[in-house]
């Protein structure tokens, strides 16, 4: 096992005793990731001849199982290697989403300085908990609010190799190879025992799966596909 970090576990800790109340935010964060490597496998496209991907092709998808008790996130975006899994899951508050995105952002300042002016930069007091914890690159963290497990099978575009995560979110985490018919991720989260309605939220049924699902996709500008696995 390689184990976490000695901040990343402070940090894992803290967040899943104190900061969220609002666990089933960890939907958000798992399909906005999902939605992100989407972006990144696109924006790959664009430049690099290898990689040819049309825009209808790239989906979400969320799966619920009731028996097995799991929720999946799974996106045909870019991927990670083995590397990348290591360091972007292993390390907690390392975001190389922040990078891609700050660079995406600044382009489209540049191109925007010749029309009128911007909004108003973002007080603090406009940041909500998912924004400074999405800032931190601890999002994906939020998965252990609600998940005993966290397995996670990621093949990079490019790669023939796929491989799997999985931790319990307290000591460490595991990799070994793995399966996937193409690129992309799945995030696959073995929900907790204790999860009745009333301290858990909704999201365990497939009901309140379906209405958060929508919730959230409005923000989202891929297209996000629900599975349901009934007994
Ligand atoms: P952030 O999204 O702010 O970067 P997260 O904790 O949510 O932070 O995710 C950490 C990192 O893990 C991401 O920056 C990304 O590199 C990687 N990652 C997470 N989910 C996926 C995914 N579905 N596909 C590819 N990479 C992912
Ligand atoms: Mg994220």
């Amino acid at each position: 096992m390689r184990k976490f970090k000695t901040e990343s576990k402070k940090l894992l800790d803290l967040m899943i005793n104190s900061i969220y109340t609002n666990r089933e935010i960890f939907l958000r964060e798992l399909i906005s990731n999902a939605s992100d490597a989407v972006d990144k496998l696109y924006f790959r496209s664009l430049t690099d001849p290898d990689v040819a991907v049309g825009r209808d092709d790239l989906a979400i998808t969320v799966a619920f199982d009731a028996e097995a008790r799991t929720v999946t996130v799974s996106d045909n975006g870019i991927g990670m290697t083995k590397d990348e899994m290591d360091k972007n899951l292993g390390t907690i508050a390392h975001s190389d989403s922040y990078e891609f995105k700050a660079a995406r952002a600044e382009e489209a300042a540049e191109a925007a300085t010749e029309g009128e002016a911007e909004g108003e930069p973002k007080g603090l007091a406009d940041l909500t908990d998912v924004d400074i914890i999405g800032q931190f690159g601890v999002g994906f963290y939020s998965a252990f609010m609600v998940g005993k497990k966290v397995r996670v099978i990621s093949r990079a575009v490019g790669s023939d190799e796929a491989w799997a995560w999985e931790s319990d979110g307290v000591e460490g985490y595991d990799m070994v190879i793995a399966e996937r018919s193409e690129h992309g991720t799945d995030v696959i989260v073995y929900l907790k025992d204790d999860t009745d309605e009333e301290s858990f939220g909704t999201f365990a049924t497939e009901h309140g799966l379906t209405s958060l699902i929508k919730r959230y996709s409005n923000y989202v500008r891929y297209p996000i596909k629900m599975e349901v696995t009934r007994t």
